[in-house]
């Protein structure tokens, strides 16, 4: 029987669109596009890669400036291979300021949350961290299906020793009033859990938020005091840290202190944004049935056609191929010149080429010896 593994993200893709689908995905055109990549990946992974740090008791900045470096040479160099000559001067540029942005991100994270213990209540279950997984999701016809995605970690609650998934995500726009209860890829993640660990074993899902749109700086006045009006969009750190750089006494400004510590007490803040949902059993059923008939569609080689949306396609990366595609220009010309096919060479793909250890439970989990285990790249799969 041969087997194929589908990601939960693979999944999603599929829904939005087919034709997006079948330029990303590694068992079709496998498609990326040549340069550097979008700002808020670059952002994403840097975040990503600083907190996994700190759960490691490493430093997050330090771990940020070396993931940056890696990272910047190599995209370089797949670049001069591809294109033959480097970034332009403004790209360069643009690339350090988003790993500045990425430690400033940080920093607030840890002002907000405590970096010996971000998730008061839980504990961090080490060996589950930025774990690769990949479980039984469909026997058709030859093909055994299987889901595979990565945990960004597994926390366990102190009370009640339940496994909960934390899934760190950075965002641009206010989530006020967001409920993800039905969200896609947390209940895949859920379930995917569940089939892991057993039923029952699962506590939930808990979105960590985390604002890409940093705490404003309070203006210096004329009279060389900082601005203290109400409509800051700022917080305590970012206040203090201008206090302090201006030389100011922080006793002068305790009322606004105190102001903005207020407004980012919480779990629901302008800059970070933390909800827990419970596992749903009788959701998990049923989203079980939908991923199963996705899955089973994709298996099939489905027509492969268009979807855009009436809001446009913002969220596609693939719009200049497509475009061409759709007004029938030169689309091999666009291919050729500005993608590059790459297989399994990053993300949960990649790491799930590498050979797996299986667990069946937690405890398996813990017990695994994570150095042995170690199949590159700091990333372990099971
Ligand atoms: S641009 Fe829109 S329609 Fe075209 S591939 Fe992307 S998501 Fe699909």
């Amino acid at each position: 029987m041969t087997e194929y593994t589908i990601t939960v993200s693979e999944l999603q893709t599929f829904m939005r669109c087919r034709r997006k689908w079948d330029y990303s995905s590694h068992s079709r055109q496998s498609l990326v596009r040549v340069g550097s990549p979008q700002t808020a990946l670059h952002i994403g992974s840097m975040v990503h890669c600083g907190i996994e740090a700190a759960i490691h008791k490493r430093d997050p900045l330090e771990a940020v400036d070396w993931y940056a470096e890696d990272e910047f040479n190599s995209l370089q160099t797949e670049y001069i291979n591809r294109v033959g000559t480097g970034w332009s001067q403004r790209e360069i540029g643009q690339y350090w300021e988003q790993v500045e942005k990425a430690k400033a991100i940080l920093r607030e994270y840890f002002a907000k949350w405590d970096i010996d213990d971000p998730v008061p209540g839980f504990t961090y279950i080490p060996e589950g961290v930025e774990r690769t997984f990949k479980v039984p999701l469909l026997a058709s016809n030859d093909m055994q299906i299987m889901l595979g995605g990565t945990f960004d970690a597994l926390i366990r609650h102190n009370e009640t020793g339940k496994v909960w998934i934390l899934d760190h995500k950075t965002f641009s726009r206010p989530q006020t009033g967001k409920d993800f209860s039905t969200n896609f890829q947390f209940n895949s993640y859920m379930w995917a859990a569940e089939r892991l660990f057993g039923v029952g074993s699962i506590g939930g899902f808990i979105y960590d938020g985390i604002s890409t749109v940093l705490p404003t700086e309070p203006e210096v006045l004329k009279s060389g005091k900082l601005t203290k009006r109400k409509n800051l969009n700022s917080s305590p750190a970012t206040y203090l840290r201008t206090i302090e750089r201006e030389g100011l006494d922080p006793k002068d400004y305790e009322d606004v202190l105190e102001r903005l510590e207020e407004k980012c007490k919480g779990y629901e803040t302008p800059f970070h944004y933390r909800t827990f949902t419970r596992i749903n059993r009788a959701l998990i059923r049923s989203h079980e049935k939908t991923m199963m008939m996705i899955a089973e569609d994709i298996a099939r080689s489905p027509n492969v056609y268009p979807n855009l949306r009436w809001e446009g396609c913002w969220d596609c990366g693939y719009k200049t191929l497509c475009h061409a595609e759709l007004f029938e220009e030169d689309s091999d010309w666009v291919k050729r010149n500005k993608f590059m096919v790459k297989r399994g060479t990053y993300g949960t793909t990649k790491r799930l080429k590498l050979s797996s250890t299986n667990v069946s439970s937690i405890d398996d989990l813990m017990k695994l010896d994570v150095a042995q285990d170690e199949p590159g790249d700091g990333e372990k799969v099971f």
